[in-house]
Parts: structure tokens; C-alpha cells; sequence
């Protein structure tokens, strides 16, 4: 379960998390067919791509469903599957919310611990009037 969904740097992900220490949301999109995909995708079952370049989403997401992760020697995190607004779903932390619903409207936002790796927190999107 602590491992369940959340990007890990592993090489392959390196853009995801130099993007978050520069506070971008930084996923996977297929040039070709315009289709966006979570940091782990490897290819596009759209069109066939193997290829799929590393771009900057807006961090704009709505709350699919969550589940309480208990990390082996961590804090009890709230894990969230999120759609972004630009299509795919990607698991990540929720932050701050104290009533999670289907659909809630989610910013990222992006921390910087000084130990490990930068990374993105979703939080309620108290701006968001127009879903
Ligand atoms: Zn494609």
C-alpha cells in the first residue's frame, strides 16, 4: 500500500520531480494526437506513439475517489486518484481537506522538504466557481 500509485523517481521520472521543485506540474502529453497522460504512462494507446514528451499541466484537478495510506514508519497520508483537468487520473497527497467529496475541485500545490524529493500536494481549489 505505501508504494500504491505515487510517482517515484526513478530515472524515467526525473522531469516529473524537476518540474515540482520548480512548482510545476510537469506529465506526460502525446504531441501527435494531443492527449495527456499520468508521469508513468509509457506510450499512447490513442495513436500508437511510443513517444510521449513531458509537458506543464495547470494543476487544475477534481477528487475521484481517496483512502487513508499508513506508510510504514510515516504519518497516516491521505491518498487521493485525481483527474486533472487536462484528462488523466495520477495518484497523489491530498492536503488540507477536511471533507473530501467526488469531484471536489483540487489545486496542486508544490513542497520542498529538505530531505527527498519536491513534490506535488493536492488542496481544495476554494477559487474554482466555474465546475
Ligand atoms: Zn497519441
Amino acid at each position: 500500500m505505501e508504494t500504491f500509485g505515487v510517482v517515484r523517481r526513478d530515472g524515467r521520472s526525473d522531469p516529473f520531480f524537476d518540474g515540482a521543485a520548480r512548482d510545476r506540474l510537469v506529465i506526460r502529453h502525446c504531441p501527435p494526437c494531443d492527449h495527456w497522460y499520468a508521469p508513468d504512462a509509457g506510450g499512447c494507446p490513442e495513436c500508437g506513439a511510443e513517444e510521449l514528451e513531458w509537458a506543464e499541466a495547470s494543476g487544475r484537478a477534481v477528487l475521484v475517489s481517496w483512502a487513508v495510506a499508513h506508510p510504514r514508519g510515516g504519518e497516516p497520508a491521505p491518498l487521493a486518484l485525481v483527474e486533472l483537468a487536462e484528462g488523466p487520473w495520477m495518484y497523489g497527497r491530498l492536503h488540507g481537506v477536511t471533507s473530501p467529496r467526488e469531484g471536489l475541485p483540487l489545486r496542486a500545490r508544490f513542497v520542498h522538504p529538505d530531505e527527498g524529493e519536491s513534490h506535488p500536494l493536492f488542496e481544495e481549489d476554494r477559487e474554482d466557481r466555474g465546475l
